[in-house]
């Protein structure tokens, strides 16, 4: 018997045509080919266009952050157990994906952030960046310049090798000053909790690129169709990006908010690895409100692949609609 999948037939109607083949005597077919598991991964790259800019988000993978009650310590418990069972997500672990966008403007390859790297502090679910930049047809060497909106570990982890060696030989960094030279700081070194670890990394990926750094500023335009805007709170200099071109307007907002079913409902918690959790949730609420307010869609590193959505306004909150995928 032929099936035809219609949406003018109920699923009512498929279950009892199946119950009738089933009681007519036949049999579900075998397979006549061999299939197993094929296993690996998902998708690891996704293609959009920004007015005339090509933009492509490569996936790095996820970071698992253990429980999101330890993630929130002030957030209630109640809430955040509540939110998490009803967009059927576990609250512990706490899953995030890690989105970099690379932007091909005028012949310029720009990457934004560069993933982790080999650490596996976050589980080995991560780490993938290179891979997918190559499976989406772009060579490190290609990468013209590296756009940080911090320099946390799963943001400037991926810009030197294991040895040492520069992923991106031919690479510009840009950061804010202040970022560079908290995360860099020897003094920070015997900083408290996670602070010493991640200025070691910070210092091991962001020190071979010093000779080739671009500090850049609030307001002012990296290059053309991109503007920098401060961000601080998650960390003292973090940064955001308003992308331009041709009418369309994309705003990367980096770290400012991360968990997408969280922070747009509650923007006011305190996040465990913010420098100044007051301050990152005053900016997320000026970012949020600017987003909104002007209809931006936002491109968001750790939001669910390929992390690109729109902004609601509900009531004194927010709520995150994604955008869906265009086929080109
Ligand atoms: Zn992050």
């Amino acid at each position: 018997m032929t099936q035809i999948y219609s949406p003018y037939l109920s699923r009512r109607h498929l279950l009892l045509a199946g119950a009738a083949t089933l009681a007519g005597g036949l049999m579900p077919r075998t397979a006549l080919a061999e299939a197993p598991p094929l296993g690996g991964t998902v998708p690891g790259w996704y293609r959009f266009g920004i007015g005339d800019i090509e933009a492509t988000i490569i996936s790095d993978g996820l970071l698992n952050l253990g429980s999101a009650n330890d993630q929130f310590p002030n957030a209630p418990q109640d809430d955040i157990a509540r939110i998490m069972k009803e967009e059927f997500l576990p609250a512990d672990p706490m899953m995030l994906e890690q989105n970099c966008l690379v932007l091909n403007i005028a012949n310029r390859v720009v990457l934004f952030d560069s993933g982790i790297g080999s650490d596996q502090t976050f589980g080995d679910k991560a780490g993938r960046m290179l891979r997918n930049l190559q499976a989406a047809g772009i060579e490190p060497g290609q990468v013209d310049d590296v756009v940080l909106t911090h320099a946390h570990c799963d943001h400037c982890w991926g810009l030197v090798a294991d040895d040492g060696a520069l992923n991106f030989p031919n690479a510009t960094v840009h950061i804010s000053q202040v970022d560079f030279d908290y995360w860099t700081d020897e003094a920070n070194l015997s900083g408290p909790g996670f602070i010493p670890f991640f200025v070691a990394g910070a210092r091991k990926n962001l020190l071979p690129y010093r000779d080739r750094l671009s500090f850049v500023a609030d307001g002012k335009e990296v290059m053309p169709g991109v503007t920098a805007i401060s961000t601080p709170g998650h960390t003292p200099g973090h940064i955001s990006y308003v992308i331009a071109s041709g009418g369309q307007t994309f705003l990367n907002v980096g770290d400012v908010v991360h968990h997408y079913a969280l922070l747009f409902e509650n923007p006011g918690w305190r996040f465990a690895f913010d420098s100044d959790p007051g301050m990152a949730a005053e900016t997320r609420l000026k970012l949020f409100d600017m987003a909104a307010s002007e209809e931006m869609p936002m491109i968001g590193y750790h939001f669910p692949f390929p992390g690109l959505g729109n902004i609601r306004r509900e009531g004194s909150a927010y709520a995150y609609v994604p955008i869906p995928m265009v086929h080109a």
